[in-house]
């Protein structure tokens, strides 16, 4: 464990629920893991216990895990074993990412429920599993060479990857339920409160439980690895981090002792601790970068090495282009640097 995470209290020390289990947290709080095909190899979903308005128990689900054969198969044994033979009455989704919204049209029609999310997700759900974003395609290849990415083995495989969201997220379901920030969810016996969180995806919920004491973050505070805040093609002036930054910052009146559940790694206590390490994990980031231009321009992709210490794949490729160019764009937006496009197109930063 490193130093910072030593920080965080993990009340249920190294136990996971094994796929297709689950783990009581607190009462009617259930936690579940599915796999994922990536670096990031896992993703938390929560079960709620839930009562609808015809007085039915049954349970909310939050987040739902990627479109794939291992995950229903994991949902199925969910459903056989752990919801005490109650049904799901609805569905909620923090944001539109794919690991996150991927099976709501499987989960929905199979409950005959609802999908709960913000508007603005659900629209960006919509679009991009019909057709191609920041994911991949030729507009983001293009973006991703304007900002100084030459390997060509990349650019050609970014450029493939057109339909990359849609096979985690096939469908959407056409019908939602909007979420938006200070709404009060009466989930079961206890009211949940909407924290709308900006700079990860375009306005991703978080739900708090003050008489549970605990935190649904979703991916705006993660334990061990930082948020991903990424500039994407479709939005190339983009400047993402002073929205997250912003957005966690707003978390700060929530008690200390809150549990918080994130969507990937353990719940952990010690939220005001880790908002104050993340806050300082960029302003070192900032410092490192314009550092670096100030020694000469910097394109994105040359601060790869001084923002990121260690190998990449490429899919972590995509995202740490997209993270280097959103801690560039919060330094020219605040005038601390200039961009230039070179003659080759390719957009230059010095320090201002
Ligand atoms: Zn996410």
């Amino acid at each position: 464990m490193n130093p910072l995470e030593a920080r965080l209290d993990y009340p249920h020390g190294d136990t996971l629920p094994p796929v297709g289990t689950t783990l009581e947290l607190a009462p009617g709080v259930r936690w579940l893991r599915m796999a994922l095909p990536f670096a990031l190899d896992h993703i938390n979903l929560w079960l709620l216990r839930d009562r609808d308005d015809d007085g039915r128990e049954g349970w909310a689900i939050v987040d739902c895990g990627i479109t794939n054969d291992a995950t229903r198969a994991a949902w199925e044994q969910v459903f056989e074993n752990e919801l005490q033979g109650l049904p799901v009455l609805r569905v909620i989704v923090t944001h539109m990412h794919p690991d996150h919204i991927g099976l709501a049209h499987w989960l929905t029609e199979r409950w005959g429920v609802r999908l709960w999310i913000s508007a603005t997700d659900w629209n960006a759900a919509r679009m991009a599993s019909t057709s191609t974003t920041g994911f991949g395609g030729a507009s983001a290849a293009a973006f991703m060479v304007s900002h100084g990415l030459t390997d060509p083995a990349a650019v050609e495989k970014i450029k493939a990857r057109s339909n990359y969201y849609a096979s985690m997220v096939p469908q959407v379901p056409l019908r939602f339920r909007r979420l938006m920030h200070g709404d009060v969810l009466r989930i079961g016996a206890h009211d949940w409160h909407c924290h709308a969180g900006y700079g990860h995806a375009p306005e991703h919920i978080s739900l708090h439980c003050p008489a549970l004491g605990t935190l649904i973050s979703g991916d705006m505070v993660l334990p061990r690895i930082s948020t991903n805040v990424s500039v994407i093609d479709i939005e190339p002036e983009a400047n993402p981090l002073p929205l997250y930054l912003d957005s966690i910052a707003r978390l700060r009146p929530l008690p200390e002792d809150t549990l918080v559940l994130p969507s990937h790694g353990r719940p952990f206590r010690g939220l005001h601790e880790r908002i104050a390490q993340l806050e300082a994990h960029h302003d070192e980031r900032f410092a490192d970068v314009l550092a670096a231009c100030s020694r000469e321009p910097q394109t994105a992709a040359s601060l790869l090495p001084v923002l990121f210490r260690r190998p990449l794949d490429l899919h972590q490729t995509t995202f740490a282009m997209g993270e280097s160019i959103a801690h560039l764009h919060a330094l020219w937006l605040r005038g601390q640097l200039k961009r230039e496009a070179g003659a080759d197109g390719v957009f230059r930063f010095r320090a201002a």
